[in-house]
């Protein structure tokens, strides 16, 4: 069924070999990250038997998905208080930040007779979640200590999310300093140092990722490839791991500028183009409700995206060296973007491939 999203198992797997290797190089271990793919259990298999230690994700239906896999389970997003319940049965581990959540967590682990793991999260800049205040640390951990059902395992941090900011030997330190002091606090060893996304995997590629980060947390390297501070191509990865497949459902010459007055397009724009004269067009059956807005890359390069409405995506495809034809399928490669709103839509098929 088209629209779909074609998904190499092989190359997701051979992905996550290669950043695991990199990381326990320098005794970090990864934490796999499986919210960009919907946690579908097909792909996460393969992050599994690469050897991830463990799996992660912002959404508890996710984890659900997640549970017969050997491995702990870990909630990125701050949890809900109202969802409490569901966090103890679906997650191992929680990232936090705030005392009345951890109160909550704590009652409801009591009353499914648990013991509930809990990494607390350092803001070193970035602005998302984490504690800023060190004092509001300090009072946070003095009275989990006290809470019998939630246990202090990790420390950790995220970078280049919201704020950009880059992950540093001299941000990390801090982060490592922090968990000197909560093990001080608590009289236990911190056993997660959890040094952030794939934005600190610069650091391990230049060898300056500071001793005592123990764990990664990563997404989008293993699913795309891609370093995640600058921009570039990870050394052995693989970058067309998951591709869009469309149909072409009209091939027609046609002017590259509309005939008639100007008014608002599908969205509400007032669009405008340039005279290319007239070109050869094709229309392909998918739209913004599958892709929203997000950068897509034709595996053709000699074709180009014009635009589009909500079911529909046209493209230029004058001067192909391919001699397409409607019934005919177009490949694109994808970011994070485009990815997730692929594997969320329901109209996209999931086409999971084994073998090149
Ligand atoms: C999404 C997320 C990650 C993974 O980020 P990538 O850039 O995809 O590696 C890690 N940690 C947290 C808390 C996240 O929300």
């Amino acid at each position: 069924m088209n629209p779909r999203i074609d998904i190499y198992l092989d190359k997701l797997r051979s992905n996550t070999k290669v950043l695991v290797e990199k990381c326990n190089k320098y005794d970090i271990s990864v934490t796999a990250v499986t919210k960009g793919f919907c946690g579908y259990p097909e792909i996460a298999h393969e992050l599994v038997e690469a050897g991830v230690k463990y799996l992660a994700d912002s959404r508890i239906e996710n984890l659900e998905k997640l549970q017969h896999f050997p491995v702990e389970k870990i909630l990125l997003r701050l949890p809900m208080i109202s969802m409490a319940k569901e966090v103890i049965k679906y997650a191992d581990i929680s990232l936090n930040s705030e005392i009345a959540t951890l109160r909550a967590l704590d009652s409801a682990a009591a009353e499914a007779n648990k013991l509930h793991k809990v990494i607390l999260m350092r803001d070193l800049g970035d602005l998302r979640e984490g504690f800023f205040d060190e004092k509001d640390l300090i009072e946070t951990v003095k009275e989990v200590i006290n809470l019998r059902n939630i246990e202090i395992v990790g420390i950790g941090t995220n970078l280049t999310c919201y704020g950009g900011v880059i992950p540093t030997e001299k941000n990390l330190q801090i982060l490592l300093d922090t968990a000197k002091m909560v093990e001080k606090l608590t009289g236990k060893p911190i056993e997660i140092i959890s040094g952030g996304n794939s934005s600190s995997i610069y650091l391990i590629e230049e060898g300056r990722i500071p001793p005592g980060i123990n764990n990664l947390r990563l997404g989008e390297s293993i699913l795309l490839g891609g370093e995640t501070t600058y921009g570039g191509k990870i050394k052995d990865c693989f970058i067309d791991t998951f591709q869009l497949v469309a149909e072409i459902i009209e091939i027609k010459e046609k002017p590259s500028i509309p005939i008639g007055e100007i008014g608002l397009d599908a969205f509400g724009n007032v669009p405008s183009f340039e005279d290319k004269g007239m070109m050869k067009r094709a229309i392909l059956a998918v739209g913004k409700q599958d892709l929203a807005t997000h950068p897509i890359t034709p595996t053709d390069d000699k074709v180009e995206i014009l635009g589009g409405s909500s079911d529909h995506l046209i493209m230029d495809i004058t001067h192909s060296d391919v001699d397409y034809k409607v019934g005919d399928e177009m490949k694109f490669l994808l970011g994070y973007g485009s990815m997730l709103a692929l594997m969320t839509s329901s109209y996209v098929t999931k086409n999971f491939i084994k073998g090149n």
